[in-house]
């Protein structure tokens, strides 16, 4: 496996960041992921727009254009002979001294990792998952966005290991005001008298690529009516439908949540339907390579 990293191929053994970079250091960077389906890269364009969005935010320079971006992930996923894949970029802030100052970090670090995807188990499609909510609450907007992209996930990460301790995959995280805003690692979606509702970003998510893709879908192709609105966990028990979006887990049906069976208590029919058009579009849509 080949590594991208600042303009040269490397194999996975030797592709190596300082222990002087502010990524480490800090958490001081950015990331996207992004997914390729049989040679064709999905959203590439989406991806890179939040990249260079979470970057600008962050003052972070990176060194090549979006059109030269793209054209070195699409190397790689040649470089690395991949149909199905998993794209992780990363810009870090670079090598500084032992403070926080980034103007410090004079060459910021491209890293493009290219791999095949662990997905969850296809069971979970089928049958649906169950997840809790935990203690730990979303980042304050005003204090670290969580629509930045950056390489500090230890809001999420605190999440995950609630979750993990408690015997779950997933968990829902609240924002400061206890209304619900997205799981660890996902987008959240809750189905009620065929409306799709989803929390808008200024109740502390990151907005999502795979959710702006469901809520087209939703609205274009399955008639749903379509609102991104606050809502409580009261509103998640007694939703008929619950799934979660994201790159890496596409759309995943949410059949449990904090003990309390949703709808039937298998994946709903629009659940199953998103998720049977989204698999098309995949197929269909994207930058080939
Ligand atoms: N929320 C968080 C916290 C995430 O890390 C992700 C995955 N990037 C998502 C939502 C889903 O976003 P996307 O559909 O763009 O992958």
């Amino acid at each position: 496996m080949y590594v991208f990293i600042n303009g040269e191929f490397l194999p996975k053994e030797e592709a190596k960041v300082s222990v002087f970079d502010h990524g480490f250091l800090y958490g001081d960077g950015v990331f996207e992921g992004i997914r390729s389906y049989k040679r064709l890269v999905f959203k590439l364009d989406e991806h890179i727009e939040r990249l260079y969005k979470s970057a600008h935010i962050l003052m972070l320079r990176i060194p090549y254009s979006k059109e030269e971006m793209k054209k070195i992930i699409i190397e790689t996923l040649k470089k690395n002979q991949l149909e199905d894949a998993y794209i992780r970029v990363i810009v870090s802030r670079g090598e500084g001294d032992l403070g926080l100052d980034p103007r410090k970090c004079k060459n910021p670090q491209v890293v493009i990792i290219t791999d095949k995807i662990v997905l969850y188990p296809e069971e979970i499609y089928k049958k649906g998952l169950s997840i809790i909510t935990v203690p730990t609450r979303r980042n304050l907007t005003e204090s670290l966005n969580p629509q930045i992209k950056s390489l500090n996930y230890l809001n999420n990460i605190l999440a995950k290991i609630e979750a993990v301790n408690c015997g779950y995959e997933e968990a829902i995280m609240l924002n400061h005001n206890g209304f619900v805003s997205e799981c660890t690692g996902d987008n959240i979606f809750i189905i009620r008298e065929n409306t799709l509702i989803t929390p808008p970003p200024y109740a502390s998510v990151l907005r999502g690529i795979t959710a702006h893709t469901v809520m087209r879908l939703a609205s274009q192709v399955l008639g749903l009516s379509v609102q991104e609105s606050f809502f409580t966990r009261y509103d998640v028990y007694t939703a008929e439908e619950v799934f979660l979006t994201g790159t890496a887990a596409e759309i995943v049906p949410v059949v449990k949540v904090d003990g309390r069976v949703i709808g039937e208590g298998k994946p709903g029919n629009n659940t199953l339907r998103l998720i049977e058009e989204f698999r098309i579009l995949t197929t269909k849509e994207g930058v080939r390579y």
